[in-house]
C-alpha cells in the first residue's frame, strides 16, 4: 500500500455548509493517495451536547427544547448542503435521533462520566455522516467507519485511555484494507469504545489525538490539521493582537506549548507522531495554498517569544498543621491522591510547611482532593487565576506581560518563564 495521510478537520471546519465544502474542496485535491479524514462534531455541537447531558441529570423539563435544537442544527446544515438530495441523509439522520432520544427517555445512568460518552458521541457521528453523504453526492469515494470500532480504549469514561495493542490489530485488520483500494476513510475523531464495545472518548478536544494514534497505527506519511488560524502562533491570536506565524517549529517546542495549555493542539497529540517521527502540519481552512506551520524533528532557528496563557487555574496550598515540614514522605502522599484522581499539575513550589500546586478548576476532582487531604493538611483554594508561560522570554515580552498584573508567584527554568496572575484581563 502507498504510504497513508491523515487529515483532521475540526468543528469550526464543518461548522456550516459551506465550511463542509471546503472540506470537499481540500479532498478533491488529495489525489492517488490513501487518506483518512478524522472529522469532529459540528461547530459547537460537543458543548450543546454537554448541556443536553446535565438537563438529563438535572433539569429534564428542558430536554425537548435542547433534544430540538440539536436536531435542527443539523437538518438546516443539510438542508442547505444539498437541499435536492437532503432526503436519504435526513433518514439516516432521524435513526441517531430516534436511538439518542431512546437514551434520553431513560433515567440517566448513575454513572456520569459513562452516561456522558454513550451521548457525547452523537456529535461527531452525526457530522461524520453529513459529510460523507455530501461527498458522496460529489461523486468522491469513500468509505464512512465508525472510530468505535478500532480505536480501542480502557474504560476511564471521558479521559480513555487507547489500547495500543487492541487499536493496532483492529486498524490494521478493519482500515488498512479500505486503503489499500485507494479509498478514502472518513472516520470521526474524539471517539472510541471499550472492550466491552460501550462508547468511550478522549478528553475534549482528543480528535487531533485521534488523528495522531490512526497515523502512529498506519504509519502515515504526514498528518494535516485544517483549522481556523494560519498554523502555530507566537501567541493565540484571539487573545493577542501582535502574534506572528511559527512556520516551523519542533516536537519539543510544539509538546511545551500543549504542555502549558495552548489550545491550538490536544496535548496527547505530539507523542504518537514524534515515536514515528511523521511530521505534523498545522494548516488553515480559509487559506488552503498556504503551507501553515510544520512540526517535525527539524531543527529551528532561534525562536521568538511564544506566548501561551491558560485560563481557570485554582492555587492549591497545602499546609501540615503541626509545624512538620512538608516532607517527601507527604510529598509522596499528596502525589499518589493527585495521581489517581487524574489531576494534571501545571506548576508547583514547596515552602518548609506548605507545598503549592497550580491546577486547572476542575470542580468534581478537587473536591475529592480536598476531602482527602483534609484529615491532615489545612488546605486552601485559590481560584480565578491565570498560568501565563512564556518561552524564550525577551525583556520586552516579559515587561508587556508583567504590565498591570498582580503575580502571585514566577519562576524561571530554562527557556521557560512562568507565572501565576489573578485573572483581570491581559
Ligand atoms: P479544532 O476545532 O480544529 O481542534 P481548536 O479551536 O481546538 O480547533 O484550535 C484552534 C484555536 O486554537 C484557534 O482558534 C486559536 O484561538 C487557538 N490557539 C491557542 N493558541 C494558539 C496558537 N499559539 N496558535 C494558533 N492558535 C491558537
Ligand atoms: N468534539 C470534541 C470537542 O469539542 C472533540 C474535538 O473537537 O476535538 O471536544
Ligand atoms: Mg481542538
Amino acid at each position: 500500500m502507498e504510504s497513508v495521510e491523515v487529515y483532521k478537520f475540526g468543528g469550526a471546519s464543518v461548522k456550516d455548509a459551506a465550511a463542509i465544502r471546503n472540506v470537499a474542496d481540500r479532498l478533491r485535491d488529495v489525489k492517488d493517495q490513501p487518506l483518512v479524514v478524522v472529522i469532529s462534531a459540528m461547530g459547537k455541537t460537543t458543548n450543546a451536547l454537554e448541556v443536553l447531558i446535565d438537563a438529563h441529570y438535572n433539569h429534564p423539563a428542558d430536554l425537548p427544547a435542547l433534544f430540538n435544537n440539536l436536531q435542527a442544527f443539523h437538518n438546516d446544515i443539510v438542508e442547505s448542503l444539498m437541499p435536492e438530495q437532503s432526503k436519504e441523509l435526513l433518514i439516516d439522520l432521524h435513526d441517531l435521533w430516534v436511538e439518542l432520544n431512546w437514551i434520553l427517555e431513560e433515567d440517566p445512568h448513575p454513572d456520569y462520566n459513562y452516561h456522558y460518552d454513550q451521548i457525547i458521541v452523537f456529535g461527531e457521528l452525526a457530522s461524520t455522516k453529513i459529510v460523507s453523504a455530501y461527498l458522496k453526492a460529489q461523486g468522491i469515494v469513500h468509505e464512512w467507519m465508525d472510530a468505535r470500532s478500532f480505536m480501542i480504549t480502557d474504560s476511564d469514561y471521558r479521559e480513555a485511555r487507547i489500547l495500543w495493542e487492541q487499536t493496532s490489530e483492529a486498524v490494521n485488520k478493519m482500515v488498512k484494507p479500505v486503503l489499500a483500494q485507494n479509498k478514502i476513510v472518513i472516520t470521526q475523531g474524539f471517539i472510541g469504545s471499550t472492550v466491552y464495545l460501550e462508547s468511550s472518548t478522549l478528553g475534549r478536544e482528543g480528535s487531533d489525538y485521534t488523528a495522531a494514534v490512526l497515523a502512529h497505527c498506519l504509519d502515515a506519511t504526514s498528518v494535516t490539521f485544517w483549522k481556523d488560524v494560519p498554523g502555530i502562533m507566537t501567541g493565540d491570536p484571539r487573545q493577542f493582537e501582535e502574534v506572528t506565524l511559527l512556520k516551523e517549529i519542533t516536537y519539543r517546542e510544539a509538546l511545551e506549548m500543549t504542555y502549558y495549555g495552548a489550545k491550538v493542539i490536544h496535548q496527547k497529540t505530539i507523542k504518537p507522531l514524534q515515536n514515528k517521527n511523521i511530521p505534523l502540519y498545522v494548516r488553515s481552512f480559509d487559506q488552503p495554498t498556504h503551507p501553515g506551520t510544520k512540526i517535525s524533528t527539524s531543527t529551528t532557528a532561534q525562536l521568538p517569544p511564544i506566548v501561551v496563557v491558560e485560563n481557570n487555574q485554582v492555587l492549591i496550598q497545602i499546609a501540615t498543621r503541626d509545624f512538620s515540614f512538608v516532607a517527601e514522605g507527604q510529598l509522596s502522599e499528596i502525589f499518589a491522591l493527585v495521581s489517581s484522581l487524574r489531576i494534571k499539575v501545571n506548576s508547583m513550589r514547596n515552602t518548609a510547611m506548605s507545598f503549592l500546586l497550580c491546577v486547572r478548576n476542575e470542580t468534581d476532582k478537587l473536591e475529592k482532593l480536598r476531602i482527602g487531604l483534609a484529615e491532615r493538611y489545612d488546605v486552601k483554594m485559590e481560584a480565578g487565576l491565570q498560568l501565563i508561560t512564556i518561552r524564550h522570554a525577551d525583556q520586552a515580552m516579559l515587561d508587556k506581560m508583567h504590565k498591570g498584573k498582580t503575580i502571585i508567584f514566577e519562576e524561571r527554568f530554562g527557556d521557560t518563564d512562568q507565572f501565576i496572575v489573578k485573572s483581570e484581563g491581559l
